[in-house]
């Protein structure tokens, strides 16, 4: 064939195929600097006390947008495996990750997401508002790659029941250290650990007194053998796990190592990984402990009182989780209807998606500017009785309400995106998947609206905080004094009603003690947003979905806010 030939038929090959132009398509997403182009964030991040670490935040809020945000798609799709075996057959119950995970557990334990509020000595910052910044690092990690916030939130959250024991000192330091050392080997050769929890059993998650996994102490020494099971039981490579079992005091808390100190593997083994519906990159697993050496965390009998010092923490980052998966799929929305035209017109100027678009835009700022007002409250609250009141139930309230807005929130923005948001090439499938596990772990939603319950009743110094938080924000909105009065009234009628009327209604009282905490929070923010939200979300001037807002209810001022890229 002389090379004539070859070009014909190179040209006949193109024109066969040269069917049309790819057009209209909205352009790669990443980079994008998700701390800089989030005005929202930086602001709460101020108001809460963290601006010393803005610069710190910028750093991590560049690094997600762009090279983490390009490793979660690995992480994501090649999930997680376990080989119980080696190849000559011995025992081994290791998990294994793609190289990606790895690489985004690393970035961000050397950034601080697990340890930065614990030593902020190691990023040579303050440690005043150093659990604003963590949390501001969470909430941008989040967005990113939300299976990995499960080992580091744990890691993270581990830290102050860890710091009870002063032989556990080890422990707490290479939990807070900026280093991810991922080997299996014992903890004395590591230079920094991750942390799990063990709580939820077979015949019972929520009733956590129901659990039957038992502990005996072990002679001559502090350990324990603890014998049973845990049904769920996530970051199983992790190298030690707070785990809830009953003594012979009562239930209790003990640290388990993955490894013995000699080096050997403790005993416990890797049934199977759960087989979830979202949260890929993250293995979660089902466990048996057969004589598995532990030690004590605080008094036999006191086990919960231990674990709530770590669930407290967890919850704030199911809560700031959540509100970063609302996030994402806000800005994806955003970058696709900005590029994508259809009828003539860009899709963000279509009266009806702008609807749509500042209704999300709202509720995302709403949920970011709680999350943080509580992770404020996380900092002040060794220094003030009334901070620490606060967090105790507005976490609840928080837990309940963000987590619950979640999943529709993102199945919203999908639909924004059309037929591309329910294709696995974008991320929306990724954070639809994801969006309602927070809601389910650490707590369901009525458990925590239980919970709220409980403190209204049984404790006068978080009803109190609650109740001056409410106050605070008065005078500022017709529509949110009245709300807030009224909400305040009916919470504390929770001390003089029928117990089952108040269980049964204890959703409905928390959902708008949420709101009115949401308003509160934008309302002394000054946020531009404040009056939108007043208006649509407790003066009745929106529909029971997103998209349905006043057309005078400011959408051009949410959207504006919304992204800065
Ligand atoms: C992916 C994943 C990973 C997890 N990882 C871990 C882990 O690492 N460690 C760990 O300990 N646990 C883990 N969990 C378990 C999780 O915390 C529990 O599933 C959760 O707390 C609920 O417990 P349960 O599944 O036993 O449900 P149940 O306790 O049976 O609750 C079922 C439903 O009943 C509701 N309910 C319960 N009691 C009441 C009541 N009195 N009144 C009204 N409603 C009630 C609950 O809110 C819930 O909606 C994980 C779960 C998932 C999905």
């Amino acid at each position: 064939m002389s090379n004539d030939d070859d070009a014909i038929g190179a040209m006949r090959h193109t024109q066969a195929f040269d069917t049309h132009t790819v057009r209209n398509q909205s352009p790669e997403f990443a980079p994008c600097d998700l701390w800089a182009t989030d005005p929202a964030l930086r602001e709460a991040v101020v108001r809460e006390g963290g601006d010393a670490f803005a610069g710190h935040l910028g750093d991590y809020g560049r690094l997600a947008g762009d090279a983490l945000y390009r490793l979660s798609w690995d992480a994501h799709r090649d999930r997680p495996r376990l080989r119980s075996h080696d190849r000559f057959g011995h025992r081994i119950d290791t998990v294994e990750f793609h190289p990606a995970y790895h690489e985004i557990m690393g970035a961000a334990i050397a950034q601080g997401v697990a340890g930065l509020s614990w030593a902020s000595q190691h990023w040579a910052l303050p440690p005043v508002g150093a659990h604003v910044a963590r949390a501001a690092l969470s909430f941008l990690h989040h967005q990113v790659e939300p299976g990995s916030s499960c080992p580091l939130t744990m890691t993270h959250a581990a830290v102050p029941a860890l710091r009870r024991e002063p032989s556990l000192r080890d422990w707490a330091d290479k939990a807070a250290a900026a280093q991810y050392d991922h080997r299996d080997v014992p903890m004395a050769e590591k230079t920094g650990v991750t942390l799990g929890m063990g709580m939820t059993e077979k015949q019972g998650g929520s009733d956590v007194r129901s659990n039957e996994t038992t502990v005996l102490p072990l002679p001559g020494g502090d350990d324990y053998a603890l014998t049973g099971h845990k049904w769920f039981f996530s970051a199983p490579m992790s190298d030690g796990f707070l785990v809830l079992a009953q003594a012979p005091g009562g239930l209790s808390c003990f640290l388990m190592p993955r490894r013995l100190p000699d080096g050997a593997k403790n005993a416990f083994r890797i049934m199977r990984l759960k087989d979830k519906l979202g949260d890929w990159s993250n293995a979660s697993s089902e466990v048996e402990f057969a004589g598995a050496r532990a030690q004590r965390i605080g008094e036999e009998g006191r086990g919960i009182a231990v674990i709530l010092d770590m669930v407290m923490l967890t919850r704030l980052d199911c809560m700031l989780g959540s509100a970063a998966e609302m996030r994402m799929a806000l800005i994806q929305a955003l970058h696709h209807c900005r590029h994508r035209v259809a009828f003539g017109k860009r899709l963000i100027d279509q009266p009806l998606m702008r609807n749509v678009l500042a209704d999300l835009a709202i509720e995302s700022e709403a949920a970011t500017a709680f999350a943080l007002r509580l992770a404020g409250a996380v900092d002040r609250a060794p220094q003030d009785a009334r901070e620490a009141g606060f967090a105790r139930i507005a976490t609840a309230i928080g837990k309940f309400w963000i987590c619950k807005r979640a999943p529709a929130f993102v199945n919203e923005a999908q639909e924004c995106l059309g037929g591309a948001g329910y294709v696995e090439e974008s991320m929306l499938p990724r954070l639809y998947r994801q969006a309602p596990l927070n809601s389910i772990w650490e707590g369901s939603g009525n458990i925590q609206c239980l919970d709220v319950l409980r403190a209204l009743q049984r404790e006068p110094v978080a009803a109190d905080a609650l109740r001056a938080e409410l106050l605070q924000a008065t005078g500022r909105h017709p529509v949110y004094d009245a709300w807030a009065m009224a909400v305040a009234t009916d919470a504390a009628a929770m001390l003089t009603i029928d117990p089952d009327a108040a269980q049964a209604g204890a959703r409905m009282l928390v959902e708008r003690l949420a709101l009115a905490l949401q308003a509160a929070t934008l309302l002394r923010a000054d946020s531009l947003l404040a009056e939108a939200f007043c208006r649509s979300r407790l003066g009745g001037g929106r529909g029971m979905v997103f998209g349905t807002l006043n057309a005078d209810a400011g959408l051009d001022t949410a959207l504006d806010r919304a992204w800065s890229a």
